[in-house]
């Protein structure tokens, strides 16, 4: 592992407005770590985690992703969201396009590769969420569980360093769930740093090496998931824990 962190927040605000939506953060992610973000709706998860990638800029403090700070100028948003994939709860798949298109269209356009280059790519990431054989179909022709295992596999093919998640299973019928959580776990098990935002707490007991939890725009208490689960010395977490367990 290396020494520097893959994600680091110093001290990092953010405003709507005259509200403020992240209180002072501070949270070092090492590479190959696995953190889970969980928390009350409204508590600023989506937007801290958006703010690593620059789709929210802060107001305040660092993002530093593997020691280069985030600063959210042009040609910084561009290397950041090269070295940081992002799946998001809605999927945000491309409705025009193909499976294997929408996992081949930023690397080419992107990254430059060359389209067949491309898609040898998109075909070994679509392969690893188990979905090869779709990668001809369009998103409307996929159920929910399936777009979000492309979504997964249109990120991985940016061969980011950083993987972020925002609720990658709450848009999913329950019996879809299931598929895209293996499908996460097999990738955890594969060295990738992972900042996912969920309530899947089987998920994160099963992945985590730290669980955060916020309230109200901070980080409230950090902990293995061990200590999480057993040993609350926060009441938020207690509260919100009795809520969802
Ligand atoms: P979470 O993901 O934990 O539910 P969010 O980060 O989405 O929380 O939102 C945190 C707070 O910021 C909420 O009160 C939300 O209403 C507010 N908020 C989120 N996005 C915006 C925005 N673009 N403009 C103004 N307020 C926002
Ligand atoms: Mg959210």
């Amino acid at each position: 592992m290396s020494h520097v962190p893959a994600v680091e927040f110093r001290r990092v605000s953010k405003r709507y407005g005259s509200y403020e939506v992240l209180k002072n953060i501070d949270l070092s992610v090492g590479a190959g770590e696995r953190v889970v973000i969980c928390g009350p709706s409204g508590s600023g998860k989506s937007t801290l985690i958006r703010c690593i990638n620059q789709l929210e800029t802060h107001h305040a403090g660092e993002i530093l992703v593997h020691g280069q700070r985030v600063d959210g100028g042009p040609s910084d948003i561009r290397r950041v969201r090269q070295m940081v994939g992002m799946v998001f709860q809605q999927f945000n798949l491309y409705p025009h396009l193909t499976a294997l298109e929408n996992c081949t269209i930023a690397p080419v356009l992107v990254r430059r590769l060359p389209t067949k280059e491309a898609q040898e790519i998109a075909m070994r990431h679509l392969d690893r969420v188990r979905i090869a054989d779709q990668a001809g179909k369009y998103p409307h022709q996929l159920s929910g569980g399936q777009q979000q295992r492309v979504a997964i596999a249109r990120a991985l093919c940016m061969e980011s360093k950083v993987m972020l998640f925002d609720e990658p299973t709450s848009a999913l019928d329950p019996e879809m769930i299931a598929e895209v959580l293996d499908v996460m776990v097999r990738l955890a098990e594969s060295g990738l740093t992972m900042i996912c935002v969920t309530h899947e707490m089987g998920f994160a007991r099963q992945v985590a090496d730290r669980i955060a939890f916020m309230d109200r725009g901070q980080i409230v208490e950090v902990a293995s998931p061990a200590t999480f689960f057993t040993d609350q010395s926060n009441e938020r977490t207690r509260a919100f824990l009795s809520q969802i367990l």
